[in-house]
């Protein structure tokens, strides 16, 4: 259960309760949007920020250009989702259609990291490594290099029309709008082969889904990014509202200590002289100012809250400066906020981390991880399905055999040709024709199979045999063994069976 803490604010006013808060600030729900300048912030969580934003900014833009070196007809582009041909290359590890479990396990795993870390550390994911965080801080840090800083962005937002406030409008937009075509632009390089379709879209010659694609992205970029910022977090992303479910007491969010720096005054020195009791926040609103969403921590733990600690290197910069320890807006948990409150001295240590509910989120984590590398390391070359006639089941030939029609369907995941000899076992009399081939019915057959490709090919089993054709069906085997060996051979067995006229 999370033990919501700290909502009551200054004016007895609950911040959860979103009635009593419209009530309170006489607001609307569908209130105009107030636009929010955020100053530039500087301290550990900052340079953190930067960090990230540079690492997956430049794994976002990276990635597609990397090679690896992959034999036969297979493209060498390290990370490709080839969905003409229905591959997913990463590296060494190429999943085909059917093995689309990796795909579905590998999302499991990104949920159950998700969980973990939400639980470990609040919204760590939104506050730090969010796409939408991730290009809101560069188009933010785009913005204050051409327009300033926070006032000087207000201050121009203020000012009327003008040759400097147009340069300066036109210059930000320009340098967005080449950002949002880079990300749309790069997206694609993921579907294709990268420096080739480099070359067609700057040809004019690449498809027009390729285009369009580029557009989409190019347009919720710039618009996501560069306006409507926080708005997405808050009003169009369902985490918000799914992230209380992953938090309890433990989680560390980032937290204003209110029993530390309540009562908040401006002029302390004064207030102190007189004998007020005076809390550590002196009111300056640095923690407000930097803000990406517009909020006051102060007022509480909120929704809007992306736990990116801003605000924590903001008010860390005003103690220094007051010389009060750092640390009035800190990553705390409700537990140790509430012992603080009670007047205990009590600080976070690792052994919080471990509890229940991570424990399990790591060990599923770890589960499904693992059971993924293991089935991949030993995964088969070789996939083989086999698929009996329906219509008819069986037929009656003019020398009183019966005869069952199959579609073999082999997979070579291998980029070299390889061959196969299929036989069959558990049915006594049985032989073989492949439909196509000029060859009397014999007991194996030899399929040849072209590298990374599927082949399929119609089998007649028949028999004469009285035990088999006086049962309605009788299970039998198709084996498949590879013959040219490059390595490790390969077999697969597949069960199937033989339907007969019965007595
Ligand atoms: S209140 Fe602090 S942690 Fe929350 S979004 Fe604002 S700056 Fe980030
Ligand atoms: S930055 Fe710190 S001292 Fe300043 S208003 Fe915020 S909490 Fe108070």
């Amino acid at each position: 259960m999370v033990q919501i803490i700290n909502t009551v604010d200054a004016n007895g006013v609950d911040r959860h309760d979103a009635e009593a808060v419209n009530k309170a600030e006489n607001r609307s729900l569908y209130a105009s949007r107030v636009k929010i300048h955020p100053k530039a912030a500087a301290g550990t969580f900052r340079r953190l920020k930067w960090a990230l934003v540079f690492v997956l900014l430049g794994i976002y833009y990276i990635a597609p250009w990397l090679r690896w070196d992959r034999p036969g007809t297979a493209p060498d582009q390290a990370i490709l989702i080839d969905l003409a041909n229905r591959r997913f290359y990463f590296f060494f590890i190429e999943i085909w259609p059917q093995e689309f479990y990796y795909v579905a396990g590998l999302l499991i795993m990104a949920g159950v990291g998700l969980f973990l870390v939400t639980s470990l550390f609040g919204r760590a994911w939104c506050g730090y490594a969010c796409p939408q965080t991730v290009w809101t801080d560069l188009y933010i840090w785009v913005e204050s290099k051409i327009e300033g800083d926070r006032n000087a962005r207000i201050k121009l937002d203020k000012s009327p029309p003008s040759l400097s406030k147009f340069t300066k409008r036109a210059t930000k937009m320009a340098i967005w709008l080449a950002i949002a075509i880079a990300t749309g632009g790069f997206w694609v390089f993921y579907f294709a082969d990268a420096p080739t379709l480099f070359m067609e879209l700057v040809t004019g010659e690449a498809a027009s889904v390729a285009y369009f694609t580029i557009a989409i992205l190019t347009a919720t970029t710039f618009t996501f990014a560069g306006f409507m910022r926080e708005q997405v977090c808050t009003y169009m992303c369902p985490w918000p509202r799914i992230q209380g479910a992953m938090l309890d007491e433990e989680s560390l969010i980032v937290t204003y200590n209110a029993w530390r720096g309540e009562p908040r005054m401006a002029g302390r020195k004064k207030a102190e002289a007189q004998g007020l009791k005076v809390g550590d926040c002196v009111d300056c609103n640095a923690c407000v100012a930097v803000c990406p969403m517009g909020i006051d921590i102060r007022d509480g733990n909120q929704l809007e809250c992306i736990n990116c600690a801003l605000c924590i290197d903001a008010c860390d910069a005003v103690m220094e400066k007051v010389g009060k320890p750092k640390g009035l807006i800190n990553y705390t948990t409700s537990t140790l906020y509430a012992a603080n409150v009670a007047g205990k001295n009590e600080h976070w240590d690792w052994k919080h981390l471990l509890r229940p509910r991570t424990a399990i989120y790591s060990v599923m984590w770890a589960a499904v991880g693992v059971g993924m590398l293991v089935t991949l390391v030993n995964r088969s070359q070789l996939d083989v399905n086999i698929v009996p006639d329906r219509n008819p089941i069986f037929v009656t030939l003019s020398d009183g055999s019966i005869r069952n029609g199959y579609t073999v369907k082999i997979l070579n995941k291998k980029q070299e040709q390889r061959n196969f000899r299929l036989s069959i076992e558990d049915l006594p009399g049985a032989t073989m024709e492949m439909v196509g081939e000029q060859s009397s019915p014999r007991s194996t057959i030899e399929i040849a199979v072209d590298p990374d490709k599927l082949r399929a090919v119609k089998i007649y089993v028949a028999t004469q045999d009285q035990k088999v054709i006086t049962e309605d069906k009788t299970d039998f085997t198709f084996k498949i063994e590879e013959l040219n060996l490059s390595g490790a051979a390969e077999t697969a067995v597949e069960q199937t069976v033989f339907h007969a006229p019965g007595e």
